[in-house]
């Protein structure tokens, strides 16, 4: 698999911090690199915590260092809902065998409102709500005059552009988006909460994104079917941005980006 079959997990480094968005199983990988060095401080932001975002925390490897400092942010949860409860019932019996007591780390649980504007360090998080069942929060990311948006999972309505989002996006360097589906397919999927990668491109216009990176891939889209995506998506948006990057990218597995 050249895509890849991990479930959503991104890094994010500016200004010596290290932000993590979402704890899919793509965060084991992550983490077992991270974990050759200790007095780690890390952000995990979770976009929202259905499974296949939160299901790789456990698998973290820096949780289990004591000189590590872990906190945890989640903007989507509705009272009584916290974020500590939701982590504490995924590592509960009959599902997971120890409890959150396992982790050895210093962690901390934080929760905000979906638009809200955060800080992490010098790096500037600025947040919105998503539409999601449940709910979930898009980011967007600003260091040094560089910008990244995480904009997963989310719902768009046919034939009208989320202001929420392209607010957000605007002028954007890079914007990662919830490209689940294709237009065709979506007829079929309604409610599920997702989008597709062509209103990834009208959303990335409409914002004046400078790169869009087609994000969140349904698991039946084989390679091929990828590819595919990535040829059409390029003919939409040709050409690359002043840094180099591409106008449009389908994201794979330890793909690197720097706006
Ligand atoms: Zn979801
Ligand atoms: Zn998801």
């Amino acid at each position: 698999m050249r895509y890849g079959g991990n479930t959503s997990c991104l890094e994010v480094t500016a200004a010596g911090r290290r932000l993590i968005f979402d704890a899919g199983t793509g965060i084991r990988a992550l983490g077992l690199e991270l974990a050759r060095s200790a007095n780690l401080d890390i952000d995990i932001y979770f976009t929202h915590t259905h499974l296949d975002h939160i299901t790789g925390l456990t698998f973290f490897a820096p949780l289990f260092e004591e000189s590590n400092s872990v906190r945890l942010w989640a903007g989507h949860l509705e009272a009584p809902h916290t974020l500590k409860n939701v982590v504490t019932k995924l590592m509960q019996a009959p599902l997971y065998p120890v409890s959150l007591e396992v982790f050895r780390a210093e962690v901390g649980f934080n929760e905000f409102r979906a638009g809200d504007t955060l800080a992490c360090g010098e790096v500037g998080l600025r947040t919105a709500p998503l539409n999601h069942p449940n709910g979930a929060t898009g980011y967007r990311v600003d260091f040094g005059g560089k910008s990244i948006c995480y904009i997963t999972d989310t719902e768009h309505r046919p034939g009208e552009r989320d202001k929420t989002i392209v607010e957000l996006c605007r002028g954007a360097d890079v914007m990662i988006y919830d490209s689940s589906y294709t237009d065709e397919e979506y007829p079929r999927y309604r409610e599920w909460g997702h989008s597709t990668w062509q209103e990834g491109v009208r959303v990335a216009d409409a914002a004046g994104v400078g790169t869009l990176a087609i994000f969140h891939h349904d698991p039946s889209h084989d390679d091929a079917f990828m590819d595919d995506v990535a040829r059409q998506a390029a003919s939409l948006r040709p050409g690359t941005v002043a840094s180099g990057l591409p106008r449009v990218v389908v994201a794979h597995e330890g793909l690197t980006l720097a706006p």
